[in-house]
């Protein structure tokens, strides 16, 4: 399956390179092969779910060591990884883009947890309650097409008085000062 000439490569400069991040990959067995690659494109030409992907394997496989951490955590393709090993087997260098496709998927599965996290603790300090509308905004910015997919739902929620378009707030302040307290005490 030939990639096609015309697919278009994410801008670099979208956001901040990491030249640290292809380091994590070289962890895996025969990671340090990684380095390595050809760009021969053998990867994606053995891919049955290239056409699925945002970026084809090999070019992720560039965006990893070009350091496009974010660009590569925000991308579809290792969701579209079904493992079927072609890629490995055929890789010329030996990469195992498969287990770089696995831990492609936990660490975006681990940043996600993280920006959830930070975004509520911000929104609780602020207002001392949750706020689930401005949750949902705030962790779908990078992708508005998704909050236009949510509309339906959220709007049925609105009606039932499930969500509050504006934040009420709560005691603030207090919450603040609980959780500056958390902050001291905990190990
Ligand atoms: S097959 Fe291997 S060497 Fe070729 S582009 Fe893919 S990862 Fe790189
Ligand atoms: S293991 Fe994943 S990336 Fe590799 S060829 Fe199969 S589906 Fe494509």
């Amino acid at each position: 399956m030939a990639e096609a000439i015309t697919e278009k490569w994410p801008v670099v400069g979208q956001s901040e390179l990491d030249p640290e991040f292809h380091k994590v990959f070289l962890g895996l067995p025969g990671g340090e092969q990684l380095r390595s690659c050809i760009q021969c494109g053998t990867c994606s030409g053995s891919c049955p779910s290239a056409l699925e992907m945002d970026h084809s394997p090999r070019k992720l496989m560039a965006m990893i060591r070009a350091g496009m951490k974010d660009e590569v955590l925000r991308s579809n393709t290792p969701w579209y990884c079904s493992s079927c090993y072609s890629c490995s087997v055929r890789c010329p260098r030996g990469i195992s883009i498969t287990d770089v496709m696995y831990l492609v998927k936990t660490m975006s599965l681990l940043e996600g947890q993280k920006v959830f996290t930070k975004t509520f603790t911000r929104l609780v300090l602020k207002y001392g309650r949750m706020h689930e509308s401005g949750l949902m905004v705030r962790l779908n910015l990078r992708s508005p097409l998704k909050l236009v997919g949510y509309s339906p739902l959220g709007m049925k929620m609105f009606l039932k008085g499930k969500i509050r378009v504006f934040p009420k707030k709560a005691a603030a302040k207090d919450m603040q000062k609980l959780y500056a307290y958390a902050q001291r005490v905990s190990p």
